[in-house]
């Protein structure tokens, strides 16, 4: 939430699915995918999030929410991914990572019990990789993330996305006149 305020958004606690009426952009957070998996289905939250995905509204999964996006639960993405691919709390760990379409310096990717993908479709492209595993990838409006980037004070990652949201709703849209 702080973050996005510094980037000049503003961040919003979805709990049920009125809270996803006329949001312009979704951050599936960390956390425990089973558990937000129950929390999802307990308030009748996956339908509407899939529906929301589906219309364009650029959504982005970052560690467990990558999780979650992909084909095995809300299916928003065309990936697989291996939950605590890279070891226990234990081999959690921070790593420099260079994002594709992101500019500045290395960014500090911060892998907390993360995810890798898999598997993933023709339509996804890989932003990064750490050790030959994706962990930053993107399907139109989809993107998801290894790693934790609420973690750090850079908020390169937390513009990206707001950006996107913003592009979407600009005026760049409005049909012009032949
Ligand atoms: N290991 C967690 C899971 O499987 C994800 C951890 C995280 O979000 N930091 O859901």
């Amino acid at each position: 939430m702080k973050h996005l305020g510094s980037v000049g958004a503003t961040g919003l606690e979805v709990r049920l699915p009125a809270d996803l009426v006329g949001i312009d952009g979704l951050i599936l957070p960390g956390g425990e995918s089973t558990t937000i998996t129950m929390g999802l289905d307990q308030y009748g939250l996956a339908d509407p999030i899939r529906e929301l995905a589906a219309s364009g509204v650029p959504v982005l999964g970052t560690c467990a929410g990558m999780i979650l996006a992909d084909r095995q639960h809300l299916g928003l993405i065309d990936i697989t991914t291996r939950r605590n691919a890279f070891g226990r709390q234990l081999a959690s760990f921070e790593d420099e990572i260079e994002l594709a379409g992101v500019g500045g310096p290395p960014f500090t990717a911060v892998f907390i019990r993360a995810p890798w993908v898999e598997d993933l479709g023709d339509g996804v492209e890989v932003l990064a990789e750490i050790q030959g595993h994706p962990v930053a990838v993107r399907q139109g409006n989809v993107s998801a993330f290894s790693f934790h980037p609420e973690l750090t004070a850079d908020d390169r990652l937390h513009a990206w996305f707001v950006d996107a949201c913003r592009s979407r709703i600009s005026p760049r849209s409005v049909i012009q006149p032949e």
